[in-house]
């Protein structure tokens, strides 16, 4: 079997409440379903047909994973490093709603083997948190921060969303601030999408939701690579920007390519070589994965192989995002739609690599189009 190291990602599906925008595979329960799916998990983890494959990465995402109890959590990352062992220096990301984290859970974290936190902070406003269905309140992204750094965390990354209802360019901008004055290792600032299935998707057809338009989605977006680059840090792919060597080394797996393991309800994993990688989607609903799991059953509720075609688009799709490119040569672009996509300034060239210009960063999907 391949014993070459891979991003691995464990998926925990429960949050204290769903937010109004969330598309997420997350559910709002308590009680014994949790106990019996963190159990379920790790069964999963231990019984994994890849065991042995080194850990290159790996990240606890969600939901919240912070919502579970420290043992819960620390026991889930020790399955996977007994199960995968971690390479020099792997870097173990879990992510945290600063409304459902203390100094000691971070403690217990840092000491359980986490060496890098990515905190929801989404907002500093008040009325945008309570807006969006988020459970913590604007001071607590700070206290969360300040814990983090006691327990030991020196890679720190800060979520925050723009183009939220209501929200003003003033607004954006103190909340920009407010997010560097925290001086995070990585920031990702993310546009506000509307989802269907989510309750903002109901509002926004009634017309209820206050949108900035895209004029003034752009305006925030560009206010947000200025005051970035402004205060030292680097955009190395549309949403991202990070301090020097502090990339988030897990995404860049997925926007490399690269396969990844996934353990949990609805977790996603792409595994096998480039030309016939199957990439699977485990079981959703909670109660559902934990008596696929007990009963040794097939987890995967969906699975494609993908062939070379696939992997060209994704590579094309994914790779441009990266302010570092991609070699197209190998993926064969359409010569006509590169020739467009050049003429109109979307595209420039960084020896063999082609990148996304400022400009063509408003136009990723368009210029994507043109090429495959
Ligand atoms: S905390 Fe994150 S995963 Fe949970 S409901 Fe809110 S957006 Fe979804």
């Amino acid at each position: 079997m391949d014993q070459s190291p891979v991003a691995v990602y464990v998926h925990t599906p429960f949050c204290p409440s769903k937010c109004g925008y969330c598309d997420f595979n997350s559910y709002a329960m308590t009680g014994e379903i949790i106990d019996r799916t963190v159990a379920a998990i790790e069964t999963e983890i231990r019984r994994s047909p890849w065991a042995g494959r080194p850990a290159k990465t790996i990240f606890f995402g969600g939901g919240t994973p912070t919502f579970l109890t420290a043992p819960q959590l620390c026991g889930l990352l020790r399955a996977v490093l007994e199960t995968h062992p971690p390479i020099e220096n792997c870097e173990i990301t879990s992510e945290a709603n600063p409304g459902v984290v203390d100094w000691p859970k971070f403690a217990a974290m840092r000491e359980a083997g986490f060496n890098r936190v990515s905190l929801g902070a989404q907002s500093f406003v008040k009325e945008d948190l309570i807006r969006l269905g988020r459970v913590h309140a604007a001071d607590e992204v700070g206290k969360a921060v300040l814990s983090a750094r006691q327990a030991g965390f020196d890679n720190l990354n800060l979520d925050l969303m723009f183009a939220l209802p209501g929200q003003s360019m003033a607004a954006w901008q103190r909340n920009l601030e407010a997010a560097l004055s925290l001086k995070p290792e990585h920031l990702s600032l993310y546009c506000l999408t509307i989802e269907p299935n989510t309750r903002y998707y109901r509002l926004h057809l009634k017309g209820m939701l206050d949108l900035p338009n895209d004029e003034a989605q752009v305006r925030m977006y560009d206010l947000a690579l200025q005051m970035a680059g402004d205060h030292g840090y680097e955009q190395y792919e549309i949403s991202n920007f990070a301090k020097p060597g502090r990339q988030c080394e897990h995404n860049r797996c997925y926007w490399l390519g690269e396969e990844y393991l996934a353990y949990g309800p609805g977790a996603v994993g792409a595994i096998g070589p480039v030309e016939s990688r199957r990439r699977y989607t485990n079981t959703k609903h909670p109660q559902l994965y934990c008596e696929r799991v007990e009963a040794g059953s097939e987890l995967a509720c969906d699975e494609e192989t993908l062939g070379l075609g696939e992997h060209r688009t994704e590579r094309i799709m994914l790779g441009l995002r990266l302010n570092e490119g991609i070699e197209l040569a190998p993926y064969a672009p359409d010569p006509q739609g590169l020739q467009t996509v050049e003429s109109r300034g979307w595209l420039e060239w960084a020896g063999n690599n082609a990148r996304l210009t400022p400009t063509g960063r408003h136009f990723c999907s368009e210029v994507v189009a043109e090429l495959i």
